[in-house]
């Protein structure tokens, strides 16, 4: 009996699927934590129209059992004690409480610790607070002067209406909202990431949908957007 075993890599739109060849009778397609990554056991003879066609079918499944590896992530909960891992822009430091009677703060300290300065007997929700309302200062810091330059790049009028702030956790295009949507999980990722969210956004000014030239216009102001689409979508924290 042959063992032979072929692997390779099917991408459908923005989905990289592993693909593997092996001695079997039908097609089995799983979605596996912690990102949701998706693989496809294929019969020896298929050929890759036939999987790719199988996999498109397949589709709202996949993203369903994706999705429902985020909200898991989502869910891993912090408690802001000494020693936890946190992440700044792609970065993962090292948490330092320190108790003191004065106003809280949260400042990063030999490109190694995140310090938090709290009162005494803060809670745990109270900490996160603290620690969101940093990443959303950090974010706006960043982000503002990047939203200038871009906008004026690509002559669009950016008005304050466009820029909310998003209630959800993970950065979503709604074509039709003409919003930059920007969330506290931003401030965690690569800095590579905003770049994607700002200049998608802004593309979104010229052309509302998800069309051909979409991403024609994606390409022009950030020939990398692939890259960094793919950062933006895979970048997992972990701890
Ligand atoms: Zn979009």
């Amino acid at each position: 009996m042959s063992h032979l075993c072929i692997n390779s890599h099917l991408c459908i739109n923005d989905l990289t699927i592993e693909v593997i060849k092996k001695n079997i009778k039908n097609l089995h397609l799983g979605v596996y934590p912690p990102n949701g990554r998706v693989r496809i056991a294929s019969p020896l003879a298929m050929d890759d129209d036939r999987i790719r066609l199988f996999v498109i079918s397949k589709m709202a499944w996949i993203r369903k059992h994706q999705q429902q590896f985020a909200q898991q992530e989502r869910e891993t909960q912090r408690e802001y004690i000494d020693g936890e891992s946190h992440y700044f822009f792609g970065q993962r430091y090292l948490l330092r409480i320190v108790e003191q009677n004065q106003k809280p703060s949260v400042t990063i300290h030999n490109k190694k610790y995140i310090i938090m300065t709290i009162r005494p007997q803060t809670s745990p929700g109270h900490r996160e607070a603290i620690m969101r309302r940093r990443y959303r200062d950090e974010l706006k810091n960043r982000i503002t002067p990047r939203i200038t330059h871009r906008s004026e790049k690509m002559n669009v009028n950016l008005t304050s209406r466009h820029i909310k702030r998003m209630k959800t956790k993970r950065w979503t295009c709604n074509p039709t909202a003409w919003r930059i949507r920007l969330n506290e999980e931003l401030a965690k990722k690569p800095e590579q990431c905003l770049e994607y969210v700002i200049v998608h956004e802004l593309a979104h000014l010229i052309e509302p949908s998800h069309n051909h030239n979409f991403w024609n216009i994606m390409g022009t102001y950030l020939p990398q957007w692939k890259k960094r689409k793919d950062l933006l979508k895979t970048w997992k924290l972990s701890i």
